[in-house]
Formats: structure tokens, sequence, C-alpha cells
């Protein structure tokens, strides 16, 4: 919970109780929901009829909130032992009766350490650092958020400002909010300042690519390199989104797409393990899901190609 909503909540308390709670009572309240942050696991969404059975839970609680579906949060003493790390060694997941389980999703030698992702695994690394400072209150130093190139996925590189360069700049010190950043071709440095602006910049570019509208998105994804690089979390984030609709979303289902956006689907699928393969992610679930994706895109294209051979042959054997 970001310190506002903590505070906000307070308020809240504050205006609906007669006398309000006290200074000391106040500050156990931000402890325990720092405590409650940084330990609880966000598990599956409520189900329908849970919230159904539900009889406090008011019409308007029961609709997505700005967006967001409702979810519970739930302590796991067991699992809450796991250190976060920016790319786990496991993967867990919940039943319907929210029952955690926890699988590792790499080989795990013995007496190492057991770790799972309190973040996204596909966001770069200033993007989750930030995030997990405003949500676990905690600044992550693990080994992929110490490496510029975080272990050669390159997520968060940005475009080099010399214009004839093709290279890519990289924070030198990933840890310091303020680091230069250089180009690992021409060397050409600029500020932190700098850097956070062309990322922000960049954010706003993404923000006005409608996720549920395909055409923009691939619109954006043909045009991208003219501003950034094809290793870039928002471009990523892009081939998630045309992955996700692909075969799916409404007017793109699987006998609506064309060959070619089944082609390129069949592509991003594949750069998309490629990159869940460098990060070292092992068998997490956006592989498994991407994989499914894949084996979905394979069989509409077999099938397909079936088809018109059937017909020509069709053709052929009527034409003689
Ligand atoms: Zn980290
Ligand atoms: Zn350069």
């Amino acid at each position: 919970m970001p310190a506002m909503f903590i505070e906000s909540s307070i308020d809240l308390l504050k205006r609906h109780t007669e006398e309000g709670p006290t200074r000391d009572e106040e500050d156990f309240m931000r402890v325990a929901c720092c405590v409650m942050d940084a330990n609880a696991f966000e598990t599956a969404q409520i189900p329908k009829q849970v919230i159904n059975n539900k009889p406090t839970l008011s019409t308007e609680e029961e609709r997505p909130l700005n967006g967001l579906v409702p979810s519970l949060r739930g302590l796991y003493p067991l699992a809450a032992m796991m250190n976060h790390a920016c790319t786990p060694n496991t993967r867990h997941g919940y039943d319907e009766k929210q029952k955690m389980t926890v699988r590792a999703a790499s080989l795990i030698p013995a007496g190492s350490e057991i770790t799972s992702s309190y973040t996204s695994l596909l966001w770069g690394t200033s993007a989750r650092r930030h995030h997990l400072k405003i949500t676990k209150h905690f600044l992550c130093s693990c080994l992929r958020c110490r490496d510029p190139q975080e272990g050669g996925s390159r997520l968060a590189a940005l475009r080099c400002l010399t214009q004839s360069c093709e290279g890519c700049m990289f924070p030198e010190e990933p840890l310091e909010e303020n680091t230069q950043w250089q180009c690992e071709v021409c060397g050409l440095q600029v500020t932190g300042r700098q850097a956070s602006l062309t990322q922000a910049t960049l954010g706003r570019l993404l923000s006005i690519v409608d996720n549920r509208n395909v055409p923009q998105m691939e619109r954006f994804f043909s045009q991208h390199q003219n501003v950034m690089p094809s290793s870039n979390q928002i471009v990523i984030e892009v081939k998630c989104n045309l992955i996700r609709s692909y075969g799916h979303a409404q007017g793109y289902s699987w006998t609506d797409v064309t060959m070619q956006q089944l082609e390129l689907k069949e592509r991003l699928c594949r750069e998309l393990l490629e990159l869940l393969e460098t990060l070292g992610a092992g068998e997490c679930r956006m592989r498994g899901l991407v994989l499914y994706e894949l084996h979905c895109t394979l069989m509409e294209q077999r099938h397909r190609r079936r088809n018109d051979l059937m017909e020509s042959t069709v053709q052929v054997r009527q034409a003689s």
C-alpha cells in the first residue's frame, strides 16, 4: 500500500470515530500497514460467486475499480520467509480456496536461497525498484538490479542521443538514482535526469496507445525503432499486449486474424521466450503462458495450410 493510501486510511478513521486514534496508535497502524505490504501476497482475483454470496459488498464494490479487478491479499507465514529477487527461482499460484503452492522455476542447488518476486519480471531496473519502494518499502539490490544490462536482457536500454550512433545507453551505477548513463558504442554520457526525462517521454508515448486497440498497437510496434531500441521494456509491453490480443480480442479471434498477424504472433512469442531465457527466468508462469500461445498459433497456421493444400488439390483434380 503506497504511503499516500496509508495516510488516507488513517484520515478516514479519524473522520469516522469520535476520538480517533492516538499518535501511538497512528504510528502502530503505519508500521502494521508496512509489515502487511512487505509480507502479503496478492492472491487470485476474488471469485465471482464469493462476491455474489457476500451480502456486505455493495453493487459499487462489485464493479472493477478504476479498471482494477478487486483482489485479495493474504499473509502466508512460510512463503513470507522467501526474500525477493527480480528474477526469482520459484513461481507460485493459488487454488480456489486461496491455498498457495510454491514451485521451483529453476534448479535450486542445496543450501542456496529460495526467492520469489514481488514485481514484474519484464520491467527495467528503475521501474522495478521504484515499484518495490512504493509498494514494499525497500530498494532491491539483487544481482539483476546491480547489472546495467540486466543479464543481457537490456530492458532499460535507451537509444543513444548522438544522431549518427546506433548504440544504446545504460546506467553506469544502476543502484544510484542519479547515475550517469553512457552509450556502449560512442561513449556519450548523459545525466540521470536527462535519461529519466527520456524514459518519461517514452512512457507517455506508451500511455497514448490503447492496449485494446490492435491497429494502434501494430502501428506503434512497426514505428518504435525510430525512438527506442527493441529490447526496451515499453516495446516488450506492447509485444505482450499484441500476443494477448491476436486470437482473443474482439475482431481478432483465431479465425479472424490474418496469416501475417499469426506470423507476427509466432515471432513475438519466440522473442519473448528468448528474453525469458536470457533473464534466466526458468519455468516461470510467463513462459508457460507464452508457450501455450505459441502452440495455439502453430496449430492455427497448420490448420490453415492444410485447408489451403486440400483446396488446391481439389482444384487440380477438377482441372484435370
Ligand atoms: Zn532486484
Ligand atoms: Zn552512441
